[in-house]
């Protein structure tokens, strides 16, 4: 925006420093120009209405949770809006998911067909109001309702009764589809394991941690350990989901077990609309799961119709409301981690607020890997990283995926100049690609793009030393590629090491059941031993299965051969007795990182060159596993002293390359580095050792961030082929 003052320059100078402090919650100054005009005295105050050009390169706000004044007046009997569940005000409330088209105006948002009625038109009218342009503006007169229906689609109660029914339902035990800001929740009562252990039997999903909103920070402290840093995320105005650690009485934690079984750690957020917090008013619990409503793998629902279609068997009743969702945006979730916030998941909140650029280039989209999918369309220095869209495995998800980029480009009013897809030719983001017409096309490395989406977000040119340690991603040589260290300079790379190579015996299987990668290591390393080693191990397993891998990897059938570091957290966690099979990505990691006991043992590795490469050799970690696991060493201490091994390879492996190279400066990327303990260590040593480290701080190191990498990536191409 434009503004013109005038005054002493004394008072000029304040204006100019008061403004970034004063300015409104949802205001964000990105830069600040100052220039002299010809002097006239202005002697009022006018908002002078924009002309239609300039409105393209705004900002489009992400939702933000219930401001503090819109809570007050929601509270109030003797307010217009008391109780009413879509109270809202330029300060809060709903934007990018109710929003279809630009200029951001009511009549382009799903707000379109609610007539404001007299009191709120003069609301919206009075420059010196709070809800001055608030397109979302309505009250009980005028604006959207709620109202609660039986899973059977029998209208239960109306408005306010409909509220107060809720709450006596979720008391007794019932679960509730709630339609919210993004998509809807699945609530149930979670301090009772009754309640809970019918939702997830019901949604059939074994293990994966729920969400839990609790109706206030004090109310979180009574069942996680909360610092400074976390408190401050929960209470933001994205109101994020924040993994906290459960207080250390695990046994008498209040919170219903299959919350989060065998999980240290609850994902733990706060109510943020106001029918979340007329769900807790006048509530006999203080925490109510809420996670996302959808049949499993599938996006999240957003529409009454889907609602009653696909959460009927799930939910007993559903409280529904007319203000329909158009963008579908999930929680966020997040984790403090070296004592900085740093998103898993970024979405509702923090989308579509973009990552600025160091530099303006050419309009690009990337679009993604294939798990945890997001895309990123690029408009001069800015980068729009979509919210999550899911797992792209299913015709739901992909139809989600392409409602999201043409909404993108229609927001953004930009047409890509280039679409930046992964080399793995199966991914359906990769189909997608080559599917478009009269766009040029890039292919990028999976990891490349993992480093470059570091890069990009910490504005850094190359060369750096890039660590991209993940699951699995193509590689240039058609081998699967997961612990890499890469050179990267502008849009190119080069590959100066990778983790020793292991076979996955059945591909996807092992990924499914980390037993299957414990066969591979211990066949690499002793082909003749493997067997009963494994059996000196895991005692009686079905011998059958065991002898079916073994000769997957001797005949080298349907196991290919990865350098995945992933895989090698996986054999560990399996070793040490954690879980033989998974049911979610990255779970045997997950709760090796959580079993352990922290000390200074550690488990030594090697760095050697072999040709141009250097290799970091985790083999002779694992024969120190497998002997402390031969001796009934605590899970625990095998834990840290494998993860301490590894800082100790990754740090080694650094001196030499950088001896090698010159290069100090070092990027960590890669879902690997959602693990606190090693980025901590990590980062700790490297910087001990004289290194300069950066990481993922504003999108998740998870494959969330490979469009943003892939697009940042694609400008730097375009601006090399047209030089
Ligand atoms: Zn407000
Ligand atoms: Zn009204
Ligand atoms: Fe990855």
């Amino acid at each position: 925006m434009e503004i013109e003052v005038s005054g002493s320059s004394q008072g000029i100078d304040d204006f100019l420093r008061e403004l970034p402090a004063e300015a409104p919650p949802l205001a964000r100054i990105v830069s600040l120009d100052v220039s002299d005009r010809t002097f006239a005295v202005l002697d009022d105050f006018t908002i002078v209405t924009s002309h239609g050009g300039q409105a393209r390169s705004t900002l489009i706000a992400p939702d933000v949770c219930t401001c503090r004044d819109c809570l007050s007046e929601v509270r109030n009997p003797e307010n217009r809006r008391y109780r009413y569940p879509f109270i809202n005000c330029t300060n809060c409330g709903p934007r990018y998911t109710i929003i279809k088209d630009i200029p951001y105006d009511r009549d382009k948002t799903t707000m379109a067909g609610f007539r404001m009625c007299p009191a709120c038109r003069c609301e919206y009218e009075d420059p010196m109001d709070r809800r001055f342009h608030a397109q979302p503006n309505a009250c009980w007169e005028c604006g959207p309702q709620a109202w609660l229906e039986t899973a059977g689609g029998e209208r239960i109660a109306e408005r306010d009764e409909a509220m107060k029914e809720a709450v006596r339902l979720l008391a007794g035990g019932a679960i509730l589809a709630v339609k919210g800001l993004g998509g809807f929740h699945l609530a149930v009562h979670a301090l009772r394991e009754d309640f809970v252990s019918r939702l997830r039997q019901r949604k059939i999903r074994e293990e994966k941690p729920f969400g839990v909103m609790f109706s206030n920070v004090n109310a979180v402290r009574r069942y996680c350990s909360v610092n400074p840093e976390e408190e401050a995320l929960l209470s933001s105005l994205q109101r994020p989901i924040v993994l906290l650690e459960k207080l250390p009485c695990v046994q008498n934690s209040p919170i219903a077990p299959s919350v989060a079984p065998q999980n240290r750690f609850l994902g733990a957020f706060l109510p943020y609309t106001p029918i979340h917090y007329l769900l807790f008013d006048d509530s006999p619990y203080d925490a109510l799961v809420m996670t996302s409503g959808n049949q499993s793998d599938e996006p999240i629902v957003m529409d009454n119709e889907s609602a009653r279609d696909q959460l009927r068997d799930i939910a007993d009743f559903l409280l529904l409301h007319d203000r329909d969702i158009y963008m579908r945006c999930d929680d966020s979730v997040t984790r403090v981690l070296g004592g900085k916030p740093r998103p898993l998941r970024r979405a509702r909140g923090y989308v579509p607020v973009p990552v600025f650029l160091e530099n303006k280039g050419p309009n690009v989209l990337g679009v993604g890997a294939e798990l945890k999918s997001t895309v990123c369309l690029t408009r001069n220095n800015e980068a729009f990283l979509s919210q999550h869209i899911g797992d792209l495995e299913n015709l739901e998800t992909m139809n989600s995926f392409e409602l999201i980029v043409s909404h993108l480009k229609r927001i953004l009013e930009v047409d890509p100049q280039c679409i930046v897809h992964d080399l793995h030719p199966d991914y359906l983001s990769t189909q997608w690609a080559l599917r478009q017409e009269k766009v040029p096309l890039l292919a990028v490395q999976h990891h490349h793009a993992h480093i470059a989406s570091v890069m990009a977000e910490q504005k850094l040119s190359g060369p750096v030393l890039g660590f991209a340690l993940d699951g699995t991603g193509y590689g240039t040589d058609g081998t699967i590629w997961g612990g890499e260290i890469l050179k990267v300079d502008g849009h190119l790379f080069d590959r100066l090491g990778h983790f020793r190579q292991v076979r996955l015996p059945g591909g996807g299987k092992a990924i499914e059941q980390p037993w299957r990668m414990v066969v591979s290591y211990l066949w690499s390393l002793d082909p003749e031993n493997a067997e009963r080693t494994f059996g000196d191990i895991f005692g009686r397993w079905p011998r059958q299965s065991l002898r079916v891998v073994l000769q997957m990897l001797e005949r080298g059938v349907n196991s290919p051969i990865a350098s995945s570091c992933g895989r090698l957290f996986d054999a560990v966690s399996a070793l040490a007795g954690m879980r033989d099979s998974v049911t979610y990505e990255g779970q045997a990691a997950i709760e090796l990182e959580q079993a352990i006991t922290p000390e200074g043992g550690s488990y030594a590795g090697e760095v050697r060159k072999e040709g141009a490469m250097w290799v970091l050799d985790p083999f002779p970690m694992i024969l120190q596993v497998v002997e402390d696991v031969r001796r009934a060493r605590d899970r625990g201490i095998v834990s840290a002293r494998f993860h301490n091994g590894l800082v100790g390879l990754l740090a080694d492996a650094a001196e030499k390359v950088r001896g090698e190279t010159g290069i100090g400066r070092i990027v960590l990327g890669g879902g690997v580095f959602q693990n606190a303990y090693l980025v901590e260590r990590v980062e700790r040593e490297l910087r001990r050792r004289g290194f300069e480290v950066w990481s993922h701080v504003e999108v998740p190191a998870n494959d969330a961030c490979i469009s943003l990498g892939q697009a940042h990536i694609g400008t730097r191409w375009l601006e090399s082929s047209a030089s």
